[in-house]
């Protein structure tokens, strides 16, 4: 049983029997894991605070032959976004990096693209308190990522251009996009500013979408973040619970 190390970022943690966490982490090296702290709960447990969600920590680990679960050996923070989780919009934001990162990446295949994406969306967070704009940028990168972006800037029925200012039209599940001439009764309509947005999440920095778009209304950003947290769904086939949170926000 060799002892592991990678730098990781923790996803969730569950209670499991009387005194242990049961972590789901993202290890940069090796993928999606799910492990076992044991005494974690414990008050004064070696642990800390280093298992919180989103803590971005070293950790030494012990793989299990046949077995799915890794045991948790030691755990160091390198950077921690508890405080973010005190601002509640940020929480939410933050819960939806988390949900959606478990949700979409299979165990045990490294991704350094997601482990970025995260760190990246989960620190501008931190250092802004203003969600809007990272949550926008991870879900549509996380759609990207997964495979599921379609073209944004070509009607996915006749194949005309989508004009710039022009509303476009998504199917339910984000798996097409629809110019007015095509859009059918279900589809979705996405505002040309949403759309203006997607295009500079793709080719742009956050750092410097934050930066320029300070200040403006993030109505935008919302609505894009809605229709790539429908793709989302709708290839993991279930609702997002940290998604009836950002519902409540107005
Ligand atoms: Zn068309």
């Amino acid at each position: 049983m060799p002892l592991r190390e990678s730098e990781a970022i923790v996803l969730q943690h569950y209670a499991l029997g009387e005194a242990d966490w049961l972590v789901s982490f993202l290890a940069r090296t090796m993928g999606r894991m799910r492990g076992v702290a044991a005494g974690a709960r414990r008050p004064k447990s070696r642990f800390g605070s280093t298992l919180e969600r989103l803590s971005y920590v070293r950790i030494w680990f012990f793989e299990r032959e046949n077995r799915e679960l890794v045991r948790i050996n030691q755990c160091e923070m390198i950077e921690s976004f508890i405080d973010a989780f005190r601002d509640y919009a940020s929480s939410v934001a933050l819960s939806i990096f988390s949900e959606v990162t478990e949700a979409v990446l299979p165990e045990h295949e490294a991704s350094d693209a997601s482990f970025r994406l995260l760190l990246l969306a989960a620190r501008s967070v931190k250092r802004t308190l203003r969600p809007e704009l990272p949550l926008a940028y991870f879900a549509l990168w996380s759609v990207k990522l997964g495979g599921w972006l379609v073209r944004l800037d070509r009607c996915g029925r006749c194949g005309n251009v989508l004009l710039e200012g022009a509303t476009a039209y998504f199917s339910r599940g984000g798996s097409g996009v629809a110019c007015p001439k095509c859009r059918l009764p279900a589809m979705r309509a996405v505002s040309p500013g949403a759309l203006a947005l997607a295009r500079q999440v793709l080719t742009e920095r956050l750092d410097r979408l934050v930066e320029n778009r300070a200040g403006t209304t993030s109505s935008s950003a919302r609505e894009l973040t809605d229709r790539m947290l429908d793709v989302i769904e709708q290839q993991i086939d279930r609702k997002l619970k940290s998604r009836e949170l950002l519902e409540q926000i107005a």
